[in-house]
């Protein structure tokens, strides 16, 4: 191996640069291109309420398709849609197919609760004026009331300046919308910042849940989470629930909704609408 240190390992460094970069830029110009299509899809994830199973709304989670059949996921185009600024046109579509989608439920009869999107940084940081014309636009053209729509924003975003989100999110609030605070217990938050922020709903994270077992160090920390929520007059769900057990567990601790595969993976518009007329989430 040393042999091929120095100047050798420099060239290739160079090399798959240069590819990475590329890979990048037929990315951009791809997602630009998917964007101005309307070709990026927008799944729904069911979410049930914790005691009881009953549905109780959805999460709104995009996929990019690709010409083989396959999808994007979110966690490998958003990073690089913020990087571009594409967010911004594409956190408007979502808005837009979340309203359409409870249009449509309202319309048939079928309850859709709430529709919650995820909102990120780049979508309200300096903007919160932009991004509530954008909501408001969305939930007029389809006639939906804003308790149906839930924006849902990660801890680490509401903590990279809390008095700013407070801020704007206050406004958003006052119409309606319900906040929730995404992937919580993956940053580090300040809990005087946290109960200060206006916010209706903790989501604890996928490997919170996923550390819930018997007896286990995990169980503690989240039976922790979920008294703290309530005393701070939160609601809370617990995403990633794909077991009996796991269920289970967060109904003994009192959480209040759940998400996860358990009841349902992400669906495409026509499987969601047929999920809810088959558990009778009638109105
Ligand atoms: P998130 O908001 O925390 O969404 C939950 C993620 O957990 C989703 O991943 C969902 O498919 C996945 N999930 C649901 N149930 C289970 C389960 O039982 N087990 C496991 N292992 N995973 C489960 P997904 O769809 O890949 O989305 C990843 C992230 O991308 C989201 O995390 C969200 O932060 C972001 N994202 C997705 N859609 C949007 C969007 O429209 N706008 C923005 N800004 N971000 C989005
Ligand atoms: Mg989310
Ligand atoms: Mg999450
Ligand atoms: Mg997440």
């Amino acid at each position: 191996r040393a042999k091929h240190s120095g100047r050798n390992r420099y060239v290739m460094y160079e090399a798959s640069m240069s590819k990475q970069v590329r890979q990048q830029l037929d990315m951009e110009t791809s997602l630009r291109q998917a964007v101005a299509l309307e070709a990026l899809e927008l799944h729904f994830q069911p979410k049930v309420d914790c005691a009881s199973g009953k549905y109780l709304g959805a999460e709104a989670l995009l996929r990019w398709p690709q010409p083989d059949g396959r999808y994007i996921a979110p966690a490998e185009f958003i990073p690089l849609a913020e990087r571009t600024g594409l967010i911004i046109p594409i956190g408007d579509l979502v808005l837009e197919a979340s309203c359409k989608m409870l249009r449509q439920c309202l319309d048939s009869g079928l309850q859709p609760c709430s529709i919650a999107v995820n909102i990120s940084l780049k979508q309200f940081r300096g903007r919160s004026a932009a991004l509530e014309q954008s909501i408001s636009t969305a939930l007029s053209r389809w006639h939906v009331p804003p308790q149906l729509l839930s924006l849902e924003i990660t801890e680490s975003a509401l903590m990279e300046n809390p008095a700013e989100a407070a801020a704007s999110l206050n406004n958003i609030r006052a119409t309606g919308i319900t906040i929730a605070i995404d992937d919580f217990g993956t940053g580090f938050s300040n809990m005087m910042q946290l109960s200060q922020l206006p916010i209706d709903i903790l989501k604890i994270d996928t490997s919170f849940t996923h550390s819930l077992g018997d007896n286990t160090p995990g169980n503690q920390v989240i039976r922790s989470v979920i008294e703290l929520a309530h005393r701070l007059k939160l609601k809370t769900v617990a995403e990633g629930v794909e077991t009996e057990q796991q269920w289970q567990i967060l109904k003994d601790m009192g959480c209040d909704h759940l998400q996860g595969y358990l009841f349902s993976r992400p669906l495409k518009d026509e499987d969601f609408i047929q999920w809810l007329q088959e558990h009778g989430a009638q109105d």
